[in-house]
């Protein structure tokens, strides 16, 4: 598992996709650059969900709200005075952490001895092997399900209450040790704001304190009455947004997993009070079906309902994917009240109210949230698609199978030799192609080698050009997840690649 995470950090450097910031200082640590691949499948992802949310929904609209919002908003929604994060150091070592990480770490070495016995299990008994029967019947893991549940309950109730001294008391009956050096020597658990500050105006008496924006939901909802109005949008409808956030994360690890600036793609759907059950059920499916749809396997999501919610919460779940290490949220889908728009309505001494025509009322709606990290996504595409390959005749390959309409570049157009007229015509079949999607055009090497630098790259298709393109007009198009090769008219190479292509 650390060996294929491994693998996926410095093929995403290598390739040009994901540059440490600052590299040349050594770096910033939970800051990433998009490299130049990287900006298109980004952008590709960003497209892929815009389309599906905005483009294909009559009801719901986008926009684009600034960073920096007035400072009032994060007393309304709740972030200065309960964004924290529950810290706790290392008297020893002099190392933070996030307690509740630990804790759950903990947890999570419980879980993987409960793998190994059904490893163990499955292959004592074979075909008979039932894993359902064996989790719900078998001692050993039964007990061990207990531990695990018992610990995070307590946690949950313990972080729940503020009751920091018992977090801190469960970290030193479990006798969790810093994973760094072994110390067992703690600090009391503090807890730590998540938003990131700054200034507006330059003068000290009058300058006004403001955060960057810790998530985008808050610019949604204070337009949420300006849109209505102006887009004389009716009640269920939908305002979706994509963008940059701040989070000053204290466990920064797993690479683009959790960073400090990230990109989010919410959308908020504003419902009537008593009908935000159904439309969350359909938004949990509707959201499924959206990852479902780039077919990268079944198995790698699952739903993870919440059974502690959030304080505005009446329902809430994650969709988790399988990450290199491990299943973890890439996606939550909230059904978030009218906590939002009621505090706004407080704080603002605004009336944020939608006045329905046909039953002559007013009231604040209900909100469904679908909340997904743009740099999630991305590190999900990224990591799944990653595949070392062992050919029929033994030799190796590297290949970034990544899905076609998401790919930075969608094909490769290859002279076969550098002379004899071939760049001519691959350089002609380039611009015919450019104003439909991104194509390269590359000479370099033996054409096997651009081929496995096309697949490890991601590019889906290769279209090379030889000598007998000379007398029939005809290419090759080679695929790059099945390695067949197929001659083609030039005029048809367009449509071809346009069929897997087009969002
Ligand atoms: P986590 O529990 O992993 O910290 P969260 O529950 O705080 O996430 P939300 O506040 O619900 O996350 O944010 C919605 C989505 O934004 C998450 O599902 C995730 O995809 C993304 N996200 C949140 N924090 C980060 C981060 N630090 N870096 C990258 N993506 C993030």
């Amino acid at each position: 598992q650390d060996d294929q995470f491994k693998k996926v950090v410095s093929h995403a450097k290598e390739y040009g996709y994901i540059f440490q910031s600052s590299e040349i200082y050594d770096g910033l640590s939970a800051v990433y650059d998009y490299a130049q691949n990287g900006v298109e499948l980004k952008k590709n992802i960003r497209d892929y969900w815009w389309k599906a949310m905005v483009q294909m929904h009559e009801n719901i609209v986008g926009i684009d709200a600034a960073i920096l919002m007035h400072p009032t908003t994060w007393k309304a929604s709740g972030h200065v005075d309960a964004f924290n994060d529950p810290l706790i150091d290392n008297k020893d070592s002099k190392k933070r952490y996030r307690a509740d990480v630990l804790v759950e770490d903990y947890c999570a070495k419980i879980e993987s001895k409960i793998e190994k016995e059904v490893k163990k299990a499955a292959k004592r008994f074979g075909d008979a092997f039932n894993k359902e029967e064996f989790l719900s019947t078998n001692g050993r893991v039964l007990g061990y399900q207990e531990k695990i549940n018992s610990i995070l309950s307590r946690l949950g109730k313990s972080l729940e209450n503020e009751d920091l001294a018992d977090v801190k008391a469960l970290i030193e009956e479990l006798e969790i040790a810093d994973p760094m050096t072994g110390s067992k020597n703690w600090t009391e658990v503090k807890q730590f704001n998540l938003m990131f500050g700054t200034k507006l105006g330059a003068s000290a008496d009058t300058a006004m304190d403001l955060y960057l924006r810790p998530e985008t939901a808050q610019g949604i909802f204070v337009n949420f009455l300006n849109v209505q109005k102006t887009g004389r949008m009716k009640i269920p409808f939908g305002i979706a947004q994509t963008g940059k956030a701040f989070r000053n994360e204290i466990v920064a690890r797993q690479f683009i997993f959790r960073q400090r600036e990230f990109e989010q793609m919410e959308m908020q759907f504003f419902v009537k009070p008593g009908t935000q059950q159904e439309w969350y059920e359909q938004w949990k499916e509707n959201r499924m079906k959206w990852h479902l749809s780039l077919g990268m396997g079944e198995d790698n999501y699952r739903f993870h309902d919440h059974e502690k919610l959030a304080h505005y919460a009446d329902a809430a779940a994650d969709i988790e994917f399988k990450f290199p290490f491990g299943f973890k949220e890439l996606e939550g889908i909230h059904s978030r009240t009218d906590f939002d728009l009621s505090q706004h309505e407080e704080f603002s001494g605004k009336k944020l109210q939608y006045f329905d025509h046909e039953s002559k009322e007013s009231y604040v709606p209900y909100v469904v949230e679908t909340s997904i990290g743009l740099d999630r996504m991305f590190l999900a595409v990224f990591s799944n698609s990653l595949i070392n390959e062992t050919l029929e005749d033994g030799s190796e390959r590297v290949v970034l199978r990544l899905p076609a309409v998401l790919a930075p570049t969608k094909a490769a157009v290859l002279p076969l030799i550098k002379r004899d007229g071939l760049p001519e015509i691959a350089r002609k079949i380039v611009d015919d192609l450019k104003f439909d999607f991104n194509v390269i055009y590359d000479e370099k090497d033996a054409v096997g080698r651009r081929y496995r630098r096309q697949d490890a790259a991601g590019t889906p298709f290769c279209i090379t050009v030889d000598h007998d393109t000379l007398e029939d007009n005809m290419v090759t198009i080679r695929h790059r997840d099945t390695m067949e090769q197929q001659r083609v008219k030039i005029e048809d190479v367009r449509g071809i690649i346009n069929k897997e292509v087009d969002m």
